[in-house]
């Protein structure tokens, strides 16, 4: 099948001409060709939102809520062909893919209704002068998506940025574009303003970087890795962009000594291996009281053993496979590192040699324990289904390894004393911080990291604010 981009209302080829393939990674054979977009399909998709802007912001916010309701609702309708598309495209279990189609509905919706209860204020400086702010769009908005959860991350960002205002280009990652092509095509038969919404496929290195750079685009809102989110720092410097970056994780999970062990270890092999580890808040370190640490690793182990990995289609299928054969490189060459540097490789580190799953770019569940912190499993963001599990005596001693870390995105604490919980929600600096849980998100939960891990928030009042600016009106009443 051949998808097509879609900018000012209209479906569109690529300048070029050129297409590439997308290759389903759970049997390496390929299911479409879409258009490699490059610098002028990104002119064309800019001038397009500009041109929407005036209209689109004019409109009262009850229409625009309105209208981004709408298009909540035809995705909930189409929930089954999208999670198909993002199963073929990605690999993502069918169960997982629906729950995922799901979740960009109600971010969607989240948006649209939060939109409407967004406030100015009044200061109140003297009696003879009125002082107010009041929040405006910012204007064309690019949002570029990661392929772990792209529709998640697409009703999340699409739902912000247009709801209170501004025009969109949206940029889905290269190797997985389909499920947001298929978006494109339902949004083509709802009555959205031409331009207001602008679909464009093609590499990073090219219509990402164009897009980064073109003067007219007013702020970005992007979701990837930390080399990607600076490189988009320095391009849209020239312009001043406003920014809002999410980045990669090395999330500690803590279990101190008095932790419900049964809780953590459910909690920590779903999150481990939930999309096949592919999420930015996965635990990247376990550190185990080394009271517990043998048998908290016995848990795990028997656990992860039970996991169903297979056929992305089989709904009895749990795990799937990594999204393609570059990144399962990537994740085999940080299992073999770990192995190197001295780590003990207790679980998985192989692919499944039977048919047809030796097809496909699977890794099994693995467990390194023997960890320390210094190996690059230990430090750098593996994104697969690698647990890397490491123990430690003192309460103090793993805070600090818990912060020795150029990242900040989230961590969490497993214990039933709720004070030593607090003491640790505030000494490890990290944009969340869980007790007792990992990995609950949701839209009204403002989402980003510290430090390395980004720069402003998603999801929440304070993630749509994101996608507006104040303005001051200061009026002289002598
Ligand atoms: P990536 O940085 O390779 O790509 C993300 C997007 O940026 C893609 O659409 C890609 O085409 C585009 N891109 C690539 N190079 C570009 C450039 N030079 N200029 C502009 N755009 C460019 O990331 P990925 O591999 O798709 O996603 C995995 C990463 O995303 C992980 O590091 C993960 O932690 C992170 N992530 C973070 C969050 C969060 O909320 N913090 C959520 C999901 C994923």
């Amino acid at each position: 099948m051949n998808y097509k981009m879609w900018i000012n209302g209209e479906w569109m080829d690529a300048d070029s001409g050129r297409t590439y393939p997308v290759i389903n990674p759970a049997n390496g054979e390929e299911i479409a060709q879409v258009p490699l977009g490059g610098k002028t399909d990104v002119e064309k998709a800019v001038a397009a939102a500009k041109n929407a802007f005036p209209a689109w912001s004019a409109k009262s916010q009850a229409e625009r809520s309105a209208i981004v309701n709408t298009i909540g609702q035809a995705i909930r309708e189409n929930i089954e062909e999208l999670a198909m598309l993002d199963c073929l495209d990605h690999g993502t279990p069918i169960t997982t893919a629906r729950r995922m189609v799901m979740g960009a509905v109600v971010n969607l919706e989240y948006n649209a209704n939060t939109a409407r209860s967004l406030m100015g204020d009044v200061i109140p400086i003297s009696p003879n002068s009125f002082h107010s702010f009041i929040r405006e769009p910012v204007g064309v908005c690019a949002l570029i998506i990661p392929w772990n959860v792209p529709l998640i991350m697409i009703g999340a960002k699409l739902g912000a940025a247009l709801s209170v205002g501004n025009t969109c280009i949206v940029k889905p990652p290269s190797i997985d574009s389909l499920a947001a092509l298929k978006f494109a095509e339902i949004l083509h038969n709802l009555d959205i303003p031409k331009g207001a919404i602008n679909i464009i496929t093609g590499p990073g290195s090219t219509v990402g970087e164009a897009i980064a750079s073109h003067p007219d685009v007013d702020l970005i809102s992007f979701t990837g890795s930390c080399e990607t989110g600076k490189d988009i720092m320095e391009k849209s410097s020239n312009s001043i962009k406003r920014l809002v970056l999410e980045l990669g994780g090395k999330n500690p999970f803590i279990v101190l000594e008095d932790a419900d062990l049964e809780a953590a270890v459910e909690r920590a092999v779903f999150s481990s291996y939930n999309n096949t580890g592919m999420v930015c808040a996965s635990p990247g370190r376990y550190y185990i009281n080394e009271k517990y640490h043998d048998q908290f690793v016995d848990m795990f182990v028997e656990k992860a053993k039970k996991i169903t990995v297979g056929d992305p289609l089989d709904e009895n299928t749990w795990m799937g496979p990594v999204v393609s054969t570059e990144h399962r490189d990537k994740v085999e060459y940080y299992i073999q590192s770990g192995i190197d540097e001295g780590a003990k490789l207790i679980l998985g580190g192989k692919r499944p040699d039977n048919p047809p799953l030796d097809k496909g770019c699977f890794v099994m569940p693995t467990v390194f324990t023997n960890v320390t912190q210094n190996m690059k499993i230990a430090r750098e963001e593996i994104f697969g289904p690698v647990a890397c599990i490491m123990k430690f005596s003192s309460e103090d001693e793993v805070i600090d390894l818990a912060n020795d870390t150029s990242f900040g995105l989230c961590a969490s604490v497993w214990t039933k004393d709720i004070t030593k919980a607090m003491k640790f929600a505030k000494k490890i600096n990290a944009g969340a911080v869980w007790i007792n849980d990992h990995l609950t998100i949701s839209p009204e939960m403002p989402w980003g990291g510290f430090k390395e891990s980004g720069i402003g928030k998603e999801n929440s009042v304070i993630g749509l604010e994101e996608f507006t600016q104040l303005k001051l009106i200061a009026m002289n009443l002598a």
